[in-house]
């Protein structure tokens, strides 16, 4: 396919500049006493007692899920929605643990409440994993009322809602634990980086020794990192980005399960990048709520039922007619440079390396929606004409 060159959209964008890799290396002088007053940060705007920064949201779920697994050894399973991010079961996988995968309930992305019951009565589950996926609030309260007995703990993947708020809670700060991401393309970035959030004493302590035996970045692996916020501060603008969208083996926007990942802690380069984080999470906010209400004006629907206020959503979820129609959509969006993109490409137990892992159950909603999703792009580089364009293809594409 002819490939484009011009204005590009990122699917997401949290963008860095200069100034704040500046001060990513001015906190490398300071030492790693700016990660822990990034983290003293974090746990006083959370209202939670222990706060852990480290190198990326798949390590923060691999530290958690060992935490937890040695609090009741005798749980392995760990319950994750059937259609989430990739780096979720490599996570699991990473850690030693077995993944059982819960339907979703049709048109949200949220679970099959009616089916999580009956998934809750293995003996074997360690926690549950509810996933604010694109910042689409997913409902905690409610599983958090299923789960009566108190073995069955509630790993709150906020991967992508760090800064969101809902019905005046927190995200992150809602199940026993939570998560943060800091990669590119999520609320806010220190190019990698990962939050870990609890107010539970066992859970926090058990981390805290942890935490204590896992090394920090390397030199070689800091010049990496500095080299990568360097390229990324200049190619996510989106009269550049179409240069490394040419280049093939950048990869950009391809999901892919891995477990092999490093676990480190957050480097005080990472922390002297995030010096400004609440300023920078109000400032992204701001501009994709404007963003998300244009779309939504347009008569555009995210999957799931919201009254009031609009979510906090880092890209605007909408399911389209078929397989045909979303393909139609990102051919488009691509000559276009609209920044349009088809989510993860399958339901968790369509991943071929997992095949083996997962039994045979089948997961029809889920598979249908990873044929039908399509995210639009609401981060502070989207303008009016953007938005214009999309909705004109989105009409164009008799989309519904
Ligand atoms: C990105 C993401 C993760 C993993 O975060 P990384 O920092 O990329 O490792 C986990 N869960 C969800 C839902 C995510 O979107």
């Amino acid at each position: 396919m002819a490939k484009r060159i011009g204005r590009t959209l990122p699917p997401a964008a949290s963008p860095f500049h200069l100034k704040d890799i500046v001060s990513g290396i001015a906190g490398i002088f300071e030492g790693e006493g700016i990660v822990e007053r990034f983290e003293n940060e974090l746990k006083s705007f959370f209202k939670v007692r222990y706060c852990f920064a480290v190198s990326s949201g798949k390590a923060a779920l691999v530290l958690i899920l060992h935490a937890l697994h040695e609090i009741c050894p005798e749980r392995d399973e760990v319950l994750i929605p059937a259609y989430t991010c990739y780096s979720v079961p490599s996570a699991i996988v990473k850690a030693g643990l077995k993944i059982r995968l819960c339907e979703m309930a049709p048109g949200t992305l949220d679970f099959d409440f009616d089916r999580i019951a009956e998934e809750l009565k293995n003996p074997r589950l360690l926690c549950v994993v509810p996933t604010h996926l694109f910042g689409m609030p997913a409902d905690v309260e409610r599983l958090k009322a299923l789960i009566c007995r108190g073995d069955i703990f509630v790993l709150e993947d906020a991967a992508q809602a760090m800064g969101g708020v809902w019905n005046g809670n927190k995200m992150g700060t809602q199940g026993d634990v939570g998560l943060f991401s800091m990669g590119r393309g999520k609320a806010f970035s220190t190019v990698e980086g990962g939050i870990i959030l609890t107010d539970n004493d066992q859970i926090g302590q058990i981390l805290e020794k942890r935490l204590f035996a896992i090394k920090g970045y390397g030199d070689l692996d800091s010049l990496k990192l500095f080299l990568n916020a360097i390229a990324l501060s200049i190619l996510i603008y989106p009269e550049i980005y179409w240069l490394p969208k040419l280049l093939p083996f950048l990869k950009l926007g391809e999901t892919h399960f891995n477990p092999s990942f490093p676990i480190r802690r957050l480097s005080s380069f990472q922390a002297g990048m995030a010096r400004k984080w609440s300023t920078a999470i109000n400032k992204f906010k701001a501009a994709r709520l404007l963003n998300v209400n244009k779309i939504a004006r347009y008569g555009i629907k995210f999957p799931g039922v919201y009254r009031g206020s609009m979510p906090d959503l880092i890209r605007f979820p909408v399911l389209v007619a078929d397989t045909e129609t979303k393909k139609k959509i990102l051919k488009k969006s691509e000559m276009m440079g609209l920044g349009i993109s088809g989510g993860y490409p399958h339901s968790i137990d369509g991943i071929n390396e997992l095949r083996n892992l997962l039994g045979a159950n089948k997961f029809p909603v889920a598979k249908d929606l990873a044929e039908r999703i399509v995210t639009l792009p609401v981060h502070p580089y989207v303008n009016n004409d953007d938005l214009g364009n999309i909705m004109h293809l989105f009409q164009e594409s008799s989309y519904v």
